[in-house]
């Protein structure tokens, strides 16, 4: 419980005796917490997050830049690459009970709380950019930048399959 706390705090902003004004703040995800998070598909990554606070009374409104490098592994050839990540995204805060008020992007802090904690938001932001299918990108002939040998590989597996497969030998028949 501790290690969690010391991660997560981290990524808060203090917002006790906060005055109304504009404010700005910078963080980094490191691989810290994505092996906290566990994500299935990320092993490792940096990403840099900017962020601008406009506090209103009991209002805060919150735009998040993120940019960085996740390491995800490629679908087709099970290398590990670095799948480029660049997002926005706009986050109201509010202090106190807001009934019936569910829509998105919206956090609401009960009062009395001292921070606001965007740990989780952060991750979130982040991971939902990883596509489903995860591939190497094409470089400047549009070829694959896949792992060459394992290609050779793949290709050659594939065939074969193809040449023996259920279906092919029914067609034949038929
Ligand atoms: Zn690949």
């Amino acid at each position: 419980m501790i290690k969690v706390k010391s991660i997560l705090q981290k990524y808060s902003i203090p917002i006790a005796g906060l005055s109304s004004g504009t404010y700005a703040y910078s963080f980094v995800l490191d691989n810290e917490i994505f092996e906290f998070y566990d994500h299935p598909d990320v092993k490792n990554g940096t990403i840099k997050i900017e962020l601008t606070l406009i506090k209103r009374s009991n209002v805060f409104e919150i735009d998040i830049k993120a940019q960085g490098i996740l390491e995800v592994q490629c679908d087709r050839c099970l290398d590990l690459f670095d799948y480029p990540i660049e997002t926005t995204e706009h986050i109201i805060c509010t202090i106190g009970q807001q009934e019936g008020y569910t829509a998105e992007n919206i956090i609401v802090l009960n009062k009395g709380e001292t921070s606001i904690e965007l740990g989780q938001e952060f991750y979130e932001i982040v991971v939902t950019e990883i596509p489903i299918q995860k591939l190497h990108p094409l470089d400047e002939n549009q070829e694959s930048t896949c792992n060459p040998e394992m290609m050779k590989l793949l290709n050659q597996y594939t065939i074969r399959e193809d040449k023996t497969s259920p279906m092919q030998t029914l067609g034949d028949i038929i």
